[in-house]
């Protein structure tokens, strides 16, 4: 090889190290440019700006932005359920299109944010909603998009921006979430990055996110740990975290809709969702048939003993740690891993067990629904209560008696709490009101909306415009 032979090869190697080097930055602009970003101090200070943008821009331009959002995302729903299901191998894609299509159409933009006022001798006093500045909000695995979806509409309804956290088993269809925003903030002529997200996402980077000086205030939607993890940041932080709905039925309800609105509940998208039916607490007078009437709405019980016990091995291999492989899988899938064949129509699987049995006392997340039986009403609201560990998430109770419905709302002190219809009537999906995805128990804002993002302050005008 001569001396100009080496240096072209040297010159080429040299050009395509260059080019090659070039590649993954030019693919990390293009990713920015949705509102993707691999440093969260980058995506910080992006959503940071564009927050002082939208600060400067009115009511009606936000309620244009969140407007546009909504009509951009529901032509995506599909696309986006499926990328959830094929991602996290969880739930089911069509109601995942349900509850991406209520996260659009339910969640309230800006006319949520309702000022007060004080008027009287001494003038007029104006209570306003402002913005926080730049919100962080960790997302989970069980409702990504969902929860990107109705955060952004709330968070930028009240003029904040947003950097989310995606969980990092569900960053992908997150992120195209949250790209497909983009496009429509940009439509809609809204700021640049005023919606941003963390590419492959790690625990530590979810970290920078809550220590950054940036952020004002953190929203965290996911487990125990997560819950724990935001309110020791120093920040103010809303905790939507971890629930273990009972559902109690007794004498007095319609059981066959009782039957019917638990099966639907507790087997909507595989039982993934927080509010969903995790344990019945069924009074003894009506138990069998319910359970019969179960049977024909998609329940499959199981009566065996052993074959009780092979599941609970099962699902709940080590004590009290219920089997991440299980977590979201169809009913039949379940089966199948114990030698018991069904076909389409099987949606849950039901069994009579103890009231300390794992399945009751965890938080599951499959399409297993415990049942315990007691002597009463009575008896039945005293376990829902042990049963809901104080979480004050959610819990359903199908009955006609007035006393026992208000009995079980004061005592178990949830924040939603359903009368007579499934779980996800509590939040909206045939019941009145708004829906969330974010329901705030332990630190209390409860079903989260546009002006939960809000600062509340006082504008004093001192002995004027009191026209009485
Ligand atoms: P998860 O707690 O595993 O993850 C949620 C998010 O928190 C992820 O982004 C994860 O990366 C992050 N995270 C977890 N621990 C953290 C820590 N110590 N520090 C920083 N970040 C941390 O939750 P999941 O499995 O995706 O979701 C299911 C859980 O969330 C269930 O317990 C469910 O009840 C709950 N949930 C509650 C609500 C609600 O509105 N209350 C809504 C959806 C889900």
């Amino acid at each position: 090889m001569s001396i100009q032979d080496m240096d072209l090869t040297r010159l080429v190697r040299e050009v395509c190290e260059k080019l090659q080097s070039q590649l993954p930055a030019d693919e990390e602009d293009k990713a920015k440019d949705k509102g993707i970003f691999k440093d969260p101090d980058e995506a910080v200070e992006a959503a940071w700006k564009a927050q002082k943008e939208l600060f400067e821009m009115t009511l009606s331009d936000r309620k244009r932005i969140t407007d546009t959002i909504k009509s951009h995302l529901l032509l995506y729903v599909e696309e986006l359920s499926r990328m959830v299901v094929e991602e996290t191998g969880m739930g089911r894609v069509a109601d995942k299109i349900v509850k991406n299509r209520l996260a659009i159409e339910k969640t309230p933009s800006t006319e949520d944010l309702r000022a007060g006022v004080f008027t009287g001798d001494d003038g007029l006093t104006l209570l306003e909603l402002s913005p926080f500045g730049v919100i962080g909000a960790i997302t989970p695995s069980t409702n990504p998009t969902e929860t990107v979806i109705c955060n952004t509409i709330g968070m930028v309804a009240a003029g904040n921006s947003v950097v989310f956290s995606p969980h990092p088993g569900a960053y992908k269809a997150t992120n195209r979430a949250v790209e497909l925003i983009n496009e429509a903030i940009r439509m809609a002529g809204g700021p640049k990055n005023l919606v941003v997200t963390i590419d492959e996402p790690t625990m530590a980077k979810s970290e920078q996110i809550m220590k950054h000086k940036k952020i004002s205030i953190l929203c965290a939607t996911g487990g125990p740990g997560l819950v724990k993890a935001v309110l020791s940041s120093g920040k103010k932080a809303i905790g939507a975290g971890a629930g273990n709905p009972p559902v109690v039925v007794d004498q007095t309800a319609n059981i066959e809709k009782a039957a019917k609105d638990i099966v639907d509940g507790s087997s909507f998208d595989n039982n993934l969702p927080c509010i969903a039916e995790k344990e019945g607490i069924i009074v003894d007078a009506v138990f069998d048939y319910l359970v019969f009437n179960m049977k024909k709405h998609g329940a499959y019980e199981i009566k065996d003993r052993n074959t009780i016990n092979k599941l609970t091995n099962l699902l709940v291999p080590e004590k009290w740690k219920p089997n991440k492989d299980f977590i979201g899988k169809d009913a039949k899938v379940i089966l199948k891993a114990i030698g018991i064949e069904v076909d389409d129509s099987i949606r849950l699987i039901i069994m009579e067990v103890e009231k300390d049995h794992p399945f009751v006392v965890e938080e599951l997340m499959m399409p297993v629904l415990p049942l315990v039986r007691v002597k009463d009403a009575w008896e039945a609201i005293d376990l829902a209560v042990q049963v809901e560990h104080g979480f004050r998430h959610t819990a359903i109770c199908h009955s006609k008696d007035i006393d026992v419905l208000t009995e079980m709302g004061h005592r178990i002190q949830t924040t939603i709490f359903v009368k007579n219809g499934p779980s996800y009537a509590g939040i909206g999906v045939g019941g009145e009101g708004y829906t969330t995805f974010t329901i705030a128990g332990p630190t209390g804002e409860g079903l989260t909306s546009a002006s939960t993002f809000t600062r509340k302050r006082r504008c004093a005008l001192i002995g004027g415009f009191n026209i009485r």
